[in-house]
């Protein structure tokens, strides 16, 4: 920020960067403090007249300045999944955690921003919370308890044509618990796994087909797709699925004695 600030100094808002700098400094102290969180982050009421001059630092930032080359770093991620649903893919977007649209003193913040998908983006928007729930959204920063398994699928029988279900994975706190669900819920998450899990199911039972017609343990394989599929994060799609592969004796008994539907 006193970067940013010094590099306004040869231009018209040269007085109002200066007159704002220690306060903008304090806010954004207080967002680390909070966590990032829109039930303790305030609002700006008092730059909402020069919202552009804010926004036009993350929209149209000259070459070389100082939030160009923190927003081009960050671009250049060598991610190969979004962090904020797990799907594999590099996350193409730079989301705003709390928006700039009302919060446009957070729109060139490092805290405040990261990578993400075009389908969460899609789902996002500006939404940060409501009355009820003030916060919807994981903070990738913040909430370190993601660095666990915090999604976990159950495969119901019957296993020729399974149903799914997603939810909250086991072991965390109610508050993280509730959190999750409304993470899930608000980036329209439910509805992208059930078509990936029915696509996966398909591979699933051809791969099975493949490793029994090999003479090859069917159940230590599985384990290892899902200890694959963990790096870099245990909540990427693919480890979510198999990992509940794995934990179902039903399921994993049906896998290697069954006659497997004819449509695999
Ligand atoms: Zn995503």
């Amino acid at each position: 920020m006193d970067d940013v600030v010094a590099e306004r100094q040869g231009g018209k808002n040269a007085g109002f960067f200066t007159g704002i700098a220690q306060e903008w400094r304090d806010r954004v102290q207080a967002y680390i403090e909070g966590a990032g969180s829109p039930a303790l982050v305030q609002t700006w009421p008092d730059i909402e007249h020069k919202k552009n001059s804010f926004l036009n630092l993350y929209l149209s930032p000259a070459d070389g300045s100082v939030q160009g080359n923190v927003l081009a770093a960050m671009r250049a991620h060598e991610l190969s999944l979004c962090p904020a649903c797990g799907e594999a893919g590099a996350p193409n977007t730079l989301d705003h955690y709390l928006p700039k649209g009302r919060f446009p003193h957070f729109c060139v913040t490092p805290y405040n921003l990261f990578p993400m998908c075009d389908a969460c983006q899609t789902n996002k928007k500006e939404k940060t919370g409501d009355a009820v729930d003030p916060r919807f959204f994981l903070h990738p920063y913040f909430d370190v308890f993601v660095a666990n398994q915090v999604i976990a699928v159950s495969v119901d029988p019957p296993f020729d044509a399974p149903t799914f279900d997603l939810a909250p994975a086991a072991g965390l706190t109610a508050p993280q618990t509730a959190l999750v669900s409304r993470h899930l819920r608000e980036l329209g998450i439910l509805q992208r796994y059930a078509r990936f899990f029915r696509n996966e199911y398909q591979r699933l039972l051809r791969l099975v087909d493949r490793l029994r017609a090999a003479g090859l343990d069917v159940e230590e394989h599985l384990i290892s797709f899902r200890d694959h599929a963990a790096v870099p994060t245990s909540n990427a799609w693919q480890h979510v699925f198999y990992a509940a592969v794995v934990a179902n004796p039903g399921l994993l008994a049906y896998l290697r004695n069954d006659n497997l539907p004819p449509y695999r």
